[in-house]
Order: C-alpha cells, then sequence, then structure tokens
C-alpha cells in the first residue's frame, strides 16, 4: 500500500510520492527554546517522529531530508531572559540541550539538520531585500511589512475569510500597515534588546520569516511536506506560504501540510499561557525507572494511541494503559527465544499498512496487540517456528514505530522492581482508604492493581500480600 497523508491544503487524503525519491524533504517547526517542552511539544515531535521513520523505511534513510528549526530568538524568549536575569544565549542554549534529552527520552530520532534562527539572519535578511525587490514588501516605520495585496492567494492554506485575517492579524495592528492583514518581516531592536545590523536599522527578524528562509537554505524552493501543530496553520504557515510562494517567483512551496491536533488537558489546549501544562520531565521524573527508558516509551505509545489529526486529552489513565501495553508486547517478546533485531528490519504489512493509511497509530497498536496475542497462543500451544515468526513481526511493527527498543527481559525485571514499589506504596494507600472507611478510593486501587496484573489476598490477621496474575 502506498503512503497517503491527509493534506490540510487541499483538506482531503492524497498519496504521496516525493518530488525526487532520492530526496525526500520535509521541514517541521520545531521548539522556541524559552522553556522546558510539555507534554503538547512532545506530541509534535512524536508525531512527525513517526512520519520521519515510516519514510526512512519506505525510501530508504540515506534518501530523506528531516529539518526541524529551533527558534532561539522570540519575544518570549526575551521576556523570560529578563525575568530570570540568565543571557539569552546561555537560557536558549540550556534549553535547546535539555529538549534534545526530553526527545531522546521519548525514542525521538534527531533530524538530519536542526537550523538555529540566530544562525540563518543573513539568510533571512537576504530574503526580506528580495520580497522588496519584487514589491511584496515595504518599509514603514523602521519595520518591514510583507503586502498580503501581492499574495492573491493569501487565505487559501487557512480557509480564512478577509474579515477573519484582518482579525486574525489585529495583534499586531500597527498605523503604519497599509492593509491590516499585513505582517512583520523585521522589526527593529532597542539597544538593550538583541539585534542585527540591516539595510532597515538594526533590528531582528519576525517569526514567520525565520521557516521560509531556514526551509529555502536547507530543502530549496519547493519541498515535500510540511509540518507542526494545528494552531501553526494561521497565522505562521499561512504567512510563511505567502511570504516563499512571493519570493521564488510563485514556484510552489511545501506540497504536502500536514498537522497534528492540540494535545489537551480537560479538553482545553495545553499551553503555558493558560498554566495548565505537565513538562515531559515531571512526567519522566514520576516514573520509577527513568533509568530504563520505560516511562519514555509508555510516554511515547501514550501519544500514539489517538490518531494524529484528532484532539488527545492527556490523563494518567492513558499513561498507565501505555505502561499496560508495553508490559504486555514485552512479555510476549520475552517468551523462549527472543527474536533478534536484524529479523526485524521492516515492518510487518498489517503495522505497515495502517501507519501508511495516514499515519493511523491507534490501528497500528491494535494489531500489535493482535501479535502478542498470537504469540501467547502459539506459545501455549508449542508451536514454536510459528511463534517467533509472530514475535519478529510484533518487534518489526514496534520498532516501527519507535517502540519495543529494550532488550524484553531486561524490561520485564526494571517493570518488576519498579512494580513492586509501586505495589507496596498502592497497598499502604489501600489500608489507609480502608482505616477512613474510603472503601470506594480502596476499590479503585484494587482495581488498578487488577490491571496490572496483580491480585490482592487480605488475611484474617489485617496484613495483605500480592502475587501476579497468571
Ligand atoms: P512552540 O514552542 O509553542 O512554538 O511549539 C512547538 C510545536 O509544538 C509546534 O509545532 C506547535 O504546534 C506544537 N504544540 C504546542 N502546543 C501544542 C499542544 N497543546 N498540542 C499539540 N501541539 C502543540
Ligand atoms: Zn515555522
Amino acid at each position: 500500500m502506498a503512503l497517503v497523508l491527509y493534506n490540510s491544503l487541499s483538506r482531503r487524503k492524497e498519496t504521496f510520492e516525493p518530488l525526487d525519491p532520492k530526496r525526500v524533504r520535509i521541514y517541521v517547526c520545531g521548539p522556541t527554546v524559552y522553556d522546558r517542552a510539555h507534554i503538547g511539544n512532545a506530541r509534535a515531535v512524536v508525531v512527525f517522529d513517526v512520519l520521519y521513520r515510516l519514510l526512512r523505511d519506505t525510501f530508504g534513510a540515506e534518501h530523506v531530508r528531516y529539518v526541524r528549526n529551533i527558534t532561539d530568538i522570540d519575544d518570549k524568549i526575551i521576556a523570560a531572559s529578563r525575568e530570570s536575569g540568565e543571557p539569552i544565549a546561555s537560557l536558549t542554549e540550556r534549553m535547546t540541550c535539555l529538549f534534545h534529552d526530553d526527545m531522546a527520552s521519548l525514542g525521538a530520532l534527531p533530524p538530519d539538520e536542526e537550523p538555529r534562527a540566530t544562525k540563518c539572519v543573513e539568510e533571512m535578511k537576504a530574503m526580506i531585500a528580495r520580497l522588496l525587490e519584487k514589491g511584496c514588501a515595504y518599509v514603514a516605520d523602521g519595520h518591514v511589512l510583507f503586502a498580503v495585496a501581492a499574495a492573491p492567494h493569501y487565505g487559501e492554506l487557512s480557509k480564512k475569510s478577509r474579515a477573519e485575517l484582518i482579525d486574525g492579524a489585529r495583534v499586531e495592528v500597527a498605523p503604519y500597515k497599509r492593509d491590516p492583514a499585513d505582517f512583520v518581516l523585521w522589526k527593529p531592536s532597542t539597544p538593550d534588546l538583541p539585534g542585527w545590523d540591516s539595510p532597515w536599522g538594526r533590528g531582528r527578524p519576525g517569526w514567520h520569516i525565520e521557516c521560509s528562509a531556514m526551509s529555502e537554505a536547507y530543502l530549496g524552493d519547493t519541498f515535500d511536506i510540511h509540518g507542526g501543530g494545528v494552531d501553526l496553520i494561521f497565522p505562521h504557515h499561512e504567512n510563511e506560504l505567502a511570504q516563499s510562494t512571493c519570493a521564488h517567483e510563485g514556484r510552489p512551496f511545501a506540497r504536502f501540510w500536514v498537522h497534528n491536533g492540540f494535545l489537551t488537558a480537560d479538553g482545553r489546549k495545553m499551553s503555558k499561557s493558560l498554566g495548565n501544562i505537565r513538562t515531559v520531565r515531571e512526567l519522566l521524573d514520576e516514573d520509577l525507572n527513568p533509568g530504563l527508558r520505560r516511562g519514555g516509551e509508555a510516554i511515547r505509545l501514550a501519544l500514539l494511541s489517538t490518531h494524529y489529526r484528532e484532539p488527545l486529552d492527556w490523563t494518567q489513565e492513558k499513561l498507565r494503559q501505555a505502561h499496560t501495553s508495553l508490559f504486555r508486547f514485552y512479555a510476549a517478546l520475552a517468551r523462549g527465544r527472543r527474536p533478534q533485531a536484524s529479523d526485524a528490519a521492516s515492518g510487518p504489512s498489517e503495522v505497515r499498512d495502517a501507519l501508511d493509511d495516514d499515519l493511523n497509530t491507534p490501528l497500528a497498536l491494535a494489531r500489535l496487540h493482535e501479535l502478542a496475542t498470537s504469540v501467547n497462543r502459539l506459545h501455549e500451544e508449542d508451536r514454536y517456528d510459528e511463534r517467533e515468526r509472530a514475535q519478529t513481526l510484533l518487534l518489526a511493527g514496534g520498532q516501527l514505530m519507535g517502540l519495543l527498543g529494550s532488550d524484553p527481559e531486561e524490561w520485564l525485571r526494571g517493570a518488576q522492581r519498579g512494580d513492586a514499589v509501586l505495589v507496596d506504596q498502592l497497598i499502604a494507600d489501600r489500608a489507609a482508604a480502608r482505616k477512613t472507611r474510603n472503601f470506594a478510593a480502596a476499590d479503585k486501587i484494587r482495581a488498578r492493581l487488577l490491571d496490572l496484573e496483580i491480585v490482592l489476598e487480605d488475611h484474617p490477621d489485617g496484613t495483605t500480600t500480592w502475587r501476579r496474575k497468571m
């Protein structure tokens, strides 16, 4: 089956064929490095990591070029540095390293190129100069602005009406704009703010021009896929599209636009400004076995348990279910002789087929569960050769999604150690709940343990012991 992706530009699923199968090019908007990544940021990274892995598997790793930028100059960064007193360069460097650590613990591969905005200011200035030359931009009051009147298709990506476009641009309302929908390419910096010399005075680039200039520098005028979260469609991607198309004399920009849905908490978008974030680090620290990458892998699986275009409401329950799934997969892999990674060169067709259909990760995970069921059944029936084949398929399918990379026995030993600590803690919590006659809470804890395949036995002397259900 060929890879099919939903293209936000056409608003339908399309068969993905790269312009050049020897050079498949994807650009994804990366983080603004002023704070630790939250689990919503991680969703975008993990979703595009699955797409990257799938492209590498389909076209060959050496034929895929994945570029994800680092936004290291931005008003939010300036504000964070002012608040904490930490110099901007040190803050952004530190946050970039932490971002790398957090994403590695989620099993995300590093992109092939990771340009930093501050290192590409010359390219941005050159693009702005070209836009001015072509009459698509103008200088006003120390700013350079993009003239949306020069982009006849402006609004085609976000499908917004003229009134909505103007409304959306209101954040930057300014008397010097020719059209209220015009947006900033370059803005002046005061001496105490970071800035670069330019023909338009000392200043700094607007956010949108960063990605247009960096994608051009690393991938050329036209490339295959541009990705990011749905929140970026307008204004960020709409503006990138307009300015890149103008700078490239109408040549197409990204052929496919792929957007992941929001990660929400209690139904609201997770974001710093709403104050409802959970950082990846917090979630990893809560885990009992961080050294075993178990926590990161469970977070990754939980993020993939919902289709990438659907909203995903983050709950502890989802994370717990992901732990249980991993336990099941690793237990199936640990039966008898362990399959070798080399056996698992390419994903099994059922898992691949699911991913090829617009990255249907929930279906792919369901297929891994079916494979684990087959492994267990074949094992019971002493059909060892077939069991090994099913194990190889399970491993290959998992690895295509960036999962099941640990040694199964080691993983299970770590999980059991962790479970022992967890179980003791839960038994203590349950005893405390029973003491205060909160039987509903006590029953909930018992059910949670049962989910972990742990059976409790209450003894007449008031003590409780536990055993693993098998
Ligand atoms: P930012 O650092 O805010 O520029 O975001 C970096 C990436 O994370 C972008 O692709 C955003 O679309 C994405 N993102 C931010 N918040 C969320 C969220 N709550 N759910 C899904 N993606 C998000
Ligand atoms: Zn961008």
